[in-house]
This record gives C-alpha cells, structure tokens and sequence, in this order.
C-alpha cells in the first residue's frame, strides 16, 4: 500500500486559487483506506474549496487512481473535467502522473506520498519497503533493513541504537535489534555470517 497524507488545506488553496474551473479526482484503493481521497474526502474538499472562493466543477472517485487506463474511461467516470482548468488528484504520487497523461491542462497533488508501507485496521505502518528493485528481505527475517534502517545497513547495526531504539530516528524501534530478535526466533541466525555487498540502487 502507499502512503500518503493531506497537505495542509492552504498549501492546496494556494495552488488553485488562480484557477477558473477546477474538477477534483480521488482513488478508492490506498487513499480511500486512508481518508485521503475517497468519496466523503472529494465531497469535503469540493465544500471547502468552493466556501474559500474556487470554483469547482465537479468531482469523482477513480476505482484506482494509479491504473486508470484511458481517456475514454476517465471522460465516463468525470464527463465535467473537459471543462476543468485545472485538476486536484487526492491520490499518492503515481495515482496523480497517471491522471496527468490523459489530461493537458495543470494538475496539482492533494496528498504527500510518504512511502510504500501497510494498515492494520486504522493503524498506519510507514516504509516497509524503499523498492530497491533487488528485493532480498529473505535474508532478513522478513524485515528490510533497506527500508527501515535509515543508514541502510545490510551486515549489522551501527552500535548507536539505544534501549533498542534508532540513533537517527528515537521514535523508530532499530531495524537491526528487530532483524536479531526475528532471526533468532527463527533459528535463522547463520543468515547473518554472510558478507553482503552495498546495493546498487540505480540497478533495477
Ligand atoms: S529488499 Fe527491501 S527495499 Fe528492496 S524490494 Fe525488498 S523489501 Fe523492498
Ligand atoms: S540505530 Fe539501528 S536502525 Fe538506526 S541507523 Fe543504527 S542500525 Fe540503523
């Protein structure tokens, strides 16, 4: 799933405030589950753009904002957004560039796309994956320390983690102490003996 939040509602005001008609997309897969681009979110945000002043033509929820395919489906779902000037995606990054190929007028993005991550009822979990493209998790218990270790460490901790938190990030539990107690767990400790060499991360 990705991750995304809502900028702040001025940030977004500001963006549109020039615009003449400005037509609103959200997606019913990640965002919706966030509260970030489903149907009641479009309908809030259709209400407070128009009471500060922009004129918004309409809006509607794509089934998935990153794999809508055509024109012809994007003109069924909005036949308003012909007219719009403008378009506001509330989707993550890539949901707004695709909606951005089938329309030639500006798009601005609602949401901050924060990062590849997962939801447990409303519970948010953040970077479980940084999509290295070379995916080799396995060796970790399951746990990416490419993702979740902010010095991307592949052949053990960095000896800063206290009380098993991360140096870098206090509020974050240290990847590698997670790694240890899983793999342990596991009686997977012999997968730590191997050497592994830094990742190239222009290869893919
Ligand atoms: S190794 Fe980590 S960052 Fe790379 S693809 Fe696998 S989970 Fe994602
Ligand atoms: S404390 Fe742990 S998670 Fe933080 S940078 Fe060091 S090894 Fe990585």
């Amino acid at each position: 799933m990705i991750i995304s939040s809502s900028k702040p509602f001025n940030e977004i005001l500001e963006m549109l405030m020039d615009k003449d008609a400005v037509y609103i997309i959200g997606c019913s897969v990640c965002a919706a589950k966030q509260h970030v681009g489903g149907e009641p979110e479009v309908a809030e945000m259709v209400s407070l753009l128009s009471d500060a002043g922009v004129n918004v033509i309409g809006g509607a929820v794509a089934k998935a904002a990153c794999s809508v395919r055509s024109c012809e489906y994007l003109m069924e779902l909005a036949p308003n957004i012909k007219d719009a000037t403008a378009v506001l995606v509330m989707a993550c990054g890539s949901g707004t560039s695709n909606i951005a190929r089938f329309v030639d007028v500006d798009v601005y993005p609602a949401n901050n796309t924060d990062s590849l991550g997962a939801m447990t009822g409303d519970k948010v979990i953040h970077n479980l994956c940084a999509m290295c493209g070379q995916c080799s998790i396995a060796d970790f218990g399951g746990i990416c320390p490419t993702a979740q270790c902010p010095k991307e460490l592949l052949n053990g901790p960095c000896g800063g983690s206290m009380d098993g938190k991360c140096e870098v990030d206090p509020e974050k539990d240290c990847a590698w102490e997670l790694i240890y107690e899983r793999l342990e767990r596991l009686g997977r400790l012999d997968l730590l003996e191997e050497v592994r060499d830094a990742k190239d991360r222009l290869v893919k």
